[in-house]
């Protein structure tokens, strides 16, 4: 055997032994997915110069490229996963499709960031009377098949116009009539002397697999990070809450905590008509509730954020 077929064996067998995550090299994505992979115990360096890295305590690799290249990478079977917004997963699938290529992929789960919604926008003054008065009209956007889709659906005739940036200045540039872009504030819109009319897609990110049998090695891995990231994403929503209160008020309390778990009741030593209750919540705990708490005889009320949870 050669000394060049050792090497293509060696980077072959780690192949198969690492998982290899897809993520986006920079941009609004990054480091809400860093965040995410540091809270789950992936420890990997953050210089984002570097196409791939290697985690220094899980057989993980992270590879950064663009976002647009995602699902390809992992409908093309070279990544194992990818995290990726969904307007682009449904914009390259149907890219894909049209071309030919492969459009298989599973999705191993919904990630609670990169909301935004990918919304029709027209000229301040234009008046806006529903989705017909753009018939015939030239609309500017990077998601020319959601775009096409959508008025497919409604049976309206537009051309599209790819742009794949400053998408917002094609009305004034003169070169569309009206955009489809995406939106998370309005802020820039506003700025471009644009006024949003409609959505047509709202995307989060998502974590998607290839469609296919990882390796053992790999699904092992894939087996330990799946329930620490489900962990990562319940720990944020939830709160662990304490408070002493009023033992025939349990059953009122309970019922007004949002999400919540079966409580902890914990005597408190010499009082005979009060507990101290421990409680996890899933959902976030507004002021009002805990004035509506305080009402019902609850005292000492603490919301304390979790950091790590497994079921
Ligand atoms: P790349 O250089 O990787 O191609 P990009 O400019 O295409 O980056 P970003 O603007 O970083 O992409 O957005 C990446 C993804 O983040 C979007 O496709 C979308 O799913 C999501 N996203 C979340 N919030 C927003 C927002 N306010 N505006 C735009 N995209 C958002
Ligand atoms: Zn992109």
């Amino acid at each position: 055997m050669s000394m060049c077929d050792c090497l293509n064996n060696k980077d072959l067998i780690k192949g198969q032994k690492r998982l290899r995550i897809a993520i986006q090299k920079s941009g609004r994505l990054t480091e809400d997915t860093e965040k995410l992979f540091k809270s789950a115990g992936i420890q990997f360096e953050l210089n984002k110069n570097h196409l791939l890295s290697h985690a220094q305590n899980l057989p993980i690799d992270i590879l950064r490229v663009r976002d647009d290249d995602i699902p390809g990478l992992v409908m093309d079977h070279v990544v194992d996963w990818g995290i990726v917004g969904q307007n682009v997963l449904e914009e390259t699938m149907m890219q894909r499709a049209t071309d030919g290529l492969p459009i298989a992929y599973k999705e191993v789960m919904k990630l609670n960031y990169g909301d935004c919604r990918l919304s029709l926008a027209i000229p301040q003054e234009m008046q806006w009377n529903g989705f017909e008065c753009l018939e015939g009209k030239k609309i500017a956007t990077t998601y020319p098949f959601l775009l096409k889709r959508k008025f497919k659906e409604l049976n309206i005739n537009i051309k599209t116009v790819m742009l794949t940036g400053s998408v917002e200045v094609a009305p004034r540039a003169g070169l569309a009539d009206a955009i489809c872009d995406l939106v998370c504030t309005g802020a820039t819109l506003a700025q471009n002397g644009l006024k949003e009319v409609e959505t047509i897609y709202t995307s989060k990110a998502v974590l998607i697999g290839r469609d296919q049998e990882l390796y053992p090695e790999k699904q092992a891995t894939a087996d330990l990070i799946i329930p620490r990231l489900k962990g990562v994403m319940a720990a944020k929503e939830s709160k662990y809450i304490m408070m002493n209160a009023p033992k025939d008020k349990l059953l009122q309390i309970s019922s007004i905590l949002p999400g919540a778990e079966t409580p902890s009741i914990i005597e408190l030593e010499g009082c005979e008509d009060r507990v101290a209750m421990h409680v996890v919540s899933r959902e976030k705990l507004f002021w009002e509730t805990m004035e509506e708490l305080k009402k019902l005889g609850a005292t000492s009320i603490l919301v304390v954020p979790i950091e790590k949870m497994l079921d």
